[in-house]
């Protein structure tokens, strides 16, 4: 199981791990050999990619692509698994290894249980590679009959030299990296949405006007935001975003602040919070991004999350 945050390379590490399994080249994954070729162009035989599609959202773009952001639920079928069990029960037809990628994310319920006979009895020489944004979101029979292996993010100066490479004009390259908490696919695609990196500033006003507003209006935005999975874990990468920045700012760390058409607004509100209260909120933001992954109903956490992210208390009147 590779776990780690959306968009930090789990799905690619684990289609080159599956092509390193079926690979009958030197050194696996070779790109050459026919198996290589024919999971690179339309798929392997041996190889299941369980999932509907991977470019999933759970990034900034939920916030304001609602096309993506209100697709139906991704949860596994208990049909398909039913299916995966059935073909992983025979051998391979032509690669050593029958392998199945699946998101760890679309297993619920009946399929979960289902799910759990493959992992306890999996066929011959069958592998399963799962991926999951934590361990926690799992069910724990399932998680605990995995090998895991977590996937860290990648530091903004090594993406930014990569999107340079993908023939990224360097202020954007920088600014993409900078925002995308060290994912790399994140990164990529900021920056090859039109207009992505002006729709996050306008989100990332909204996120600092709610430093001042009334409750009313926090639990308004908690609505607009909690429409469902991908757009509350956009919402809360969008607020450890800014509380970061904030936190440095108010540390008089200038150097590295990742949204640099948002710094006059941020140092403007750096000044008016202590880092006492920025240290507090920070911690709600962590905590409630660890909530949303062991499936806290996203509309209860981000009410609770946004009630915490209160400004200083408005002077006495003299
Ligand atoms: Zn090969």
């Amino acid at each position: 199981m590779f776990t780690g945050p959306a968009n930090v390379g789990k799905t690619t590490l684990a289609l080159d791990f599956a092509r390193a399994l079926v690979c009958s080249g030197t050194p696996p994954p070779c790109d050459h050999c026919a198996e290589c070729r024919m999971l690179l162009a339309n798929g392997h035989p041996d190889v299941e990619q369980v999932e509907s599609d991977d470019a999933d959202a759970t990034d900034f773009t939920a916030l304001w692509d609602t096309s993506v952001a209100d697709r139906p639920s991704r949860a596994l079928r208990i049909e398909r698994v039913r299916e995966l069990i059935r073909s992983c029960a025979t051998r391979p037809s032509q690669a050593r290894y029958r392998v199945a990628t699946l998101d760890g994310s679309m297993v619920q319920d009946a399929a979960a249980s289902a799910l759990l006979k493959l992992f306890e009895e999996p066929g011959p020489s069958t592998v399963l590679l799962l991926r999951a944004n934590a361990v926690e979101g799992l069910p724990p029979p399932i998680a605990s009959r995995c090998q895991i292996v977590p996937l860290r993010p990648v530091p903004a100066t090594d993406i930014a030299r990569w999107l340079g490479e993908a023939d990224i004009t360097p202020d954007l390259a920088l600014d993409c990296a900078g925002v995308s908490g060290g994912r790399p696919g994140l990164a990529l695609r900021l920056a090859k949405t039109p207009g992505a990196m002006d729709s996050l500033g306008k989100q990332v006003v909204t996120a600092l006007d709610l430093v001042g507003a009334d409750t009313v209006a926090r639990i308004e935005q908690a609505g607009i935001w909690a429409r469902n999975y991908a757009t509350t874990r956009a919402a809360i990468d969008l607020l450890s975003l800014v509380w970061r920045d904030l936190m440095r700012l108010a540390a008089n760390e200038e150097v590295s602040v990742s949204l640099r058409s948002a710094r006059p607004a941020l140092t403007d509100l750096a000044g008016q919070l202590d880092i006492a209260t920025l240290g507090r909120q920070l911690r709600a933001i962590a905590r409630a991004s660890r909530l949303l992954d062991a499936n806290v109903q996203p509309r209860l956490l981000l009410d609770w999350l946004l009630l915490q992210l209160r400004g200083p208390l408005p002077r006495p009147l003299p």
